[in-house]
């Protein structure tokens, strides 16, 4: 059995909040005055196994933005992120974030990205992986505050920033309702990926795509469409699947249930992710070890995991190049 944390990885579909160290936090909170035992800490910032919705999911990302409100927080808690990707072999990270979540102590949209790409350019440095940050505007936010967060998105792209998504609550806001700002970021030059069919809503997947998106965040209501799967193949629109996250969330039920296998049939281009890694107390290389389990992935998958991966990221091709170079199965 291939070692998953030995193999070269890419991850695409990372969200700080939800992927912050626990000893890091752990000191970061105590320097703010909020003193926690370990498993205490585990317990307010991880799911348990047997977590019963996503209510229970979501409340994980309370304590987590209190470590993001001020610079050397947001700096200390990106770095120690980006390192522990790279201790399992992550050679490309991309991380997610919504600026409007780190505002509580009033700093401005481009300090909080600043102290990111801060934290992200020191890994670089002591690692060897790359990196580069989606910006998250929020389903459910007022417009204004959206545009902004895509405004200087576009100003900080090539500062750290490659992209922009959108996340929060599909069911309640279908995609169709964030198509001016969609158009808005298409316009200016800002490249996106869209949370969609996360939840079994396949027409959030075709908004998204209609709207100009090569890449969807999850995606997975696409197998109940063998067209779309079809069409996302030939038009090489990727998945960012994250198998446990989908099962803590009741997406489906077992790893057995992920769609990687039938999306690769159909062509559909697809990498594996960790959505949150302490939340759900994971790391990419279990996300290849369970899907393995579930369903033995041969090298060739393995590769191709890769290599869609690579042709999904929001990078040059000098990027994209030199990653590939670093496959060695
Ligand atoms: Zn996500």
């Amino acid at each position: 059995m291939a070692d998953f944390i030995k193999i070269p990885k890419i991850e695409l579909h990372c969200h700080l909040d939800g992927s912050l160290d626990l000893e890091t936090s752990r000191r970061l909170l105590s320097e703010r005055g909020e003193n926690y035992e370990m498993d205490e800490l585990a317990y307010l910032m991880q799911v348990p196994d047997s977590c019963e919705s996503l209510a229970e999911y979501l409340k994980r990302f309370d304590l987590p933005n209190h470590c993001l409100q001020d610079a050397a927080g947001i700096e200390e808690s990106s770095y120690a992120l980006a390192k522990n990707a790279a201790d399992e072999n992550v050679k490309y990270l991309e991380v997610r974030f919504a600026p409007a979540f780190s505002t509580s102590k009033g700093m401005k949209y481009r300090d909080i990205i600043e102290a990111v790409e801060k934290g992200f350019s020191r890994a670089r440095t002591d690692f060897d992986i790359e990196t580069g940050i989606i910006l998250c505007i929020m389903r459910g936010l007022e417009e204004t505050v959206n545009k902004d967060v895509i405004t200087i998105g576009r100003e900080m792209l090539g500062s750290g920033v490659v992209a922009c998504d959108i996340a929060g609550d599909e069911a309640s806001y279908p995609i169709e309702m964030y198509a001016d700002l969609f158009k808005y970021a298409k316009d200016i030059g800002l490249p996106f990926t869209i949370h969609g069919g996360e939840t079994g809503i396949v027409s959030n997947i075709i908004g998204a795509i209609d709207l100009g998106a090569k890449r969807i965040g999850h995606g997975i209501a696409m197998i109940k469409d063998p067209d779309l799967m079809k069409y996302c193949g030939s038009h090489r629109i990727g998945a960012e699947i994250c198998p446990t996250s989908n099962i803590q969330t009741k997406a489906y039920t077992r790893y057995e249930d992920c769609p990687i296998m039938t999306f690769m049939e159909y062509g559909v281009p697809v990498s594996l992710n960790t959505d949150n890694r302490t939340v759900s107390n994971t790391t990419l290389s279990r996300e290849f070890e369970e899907i393995n389990k579930a369903f033995g992935l041969s090298d060739e998958n393995l590769k191709r995991i890769y290599e869609d991966s690579i042709d999904m990221i929001f990078a040059d091709d000098s990027v994209k190049h030199s990653l590939l170079k670093k496959w060695n199965m």
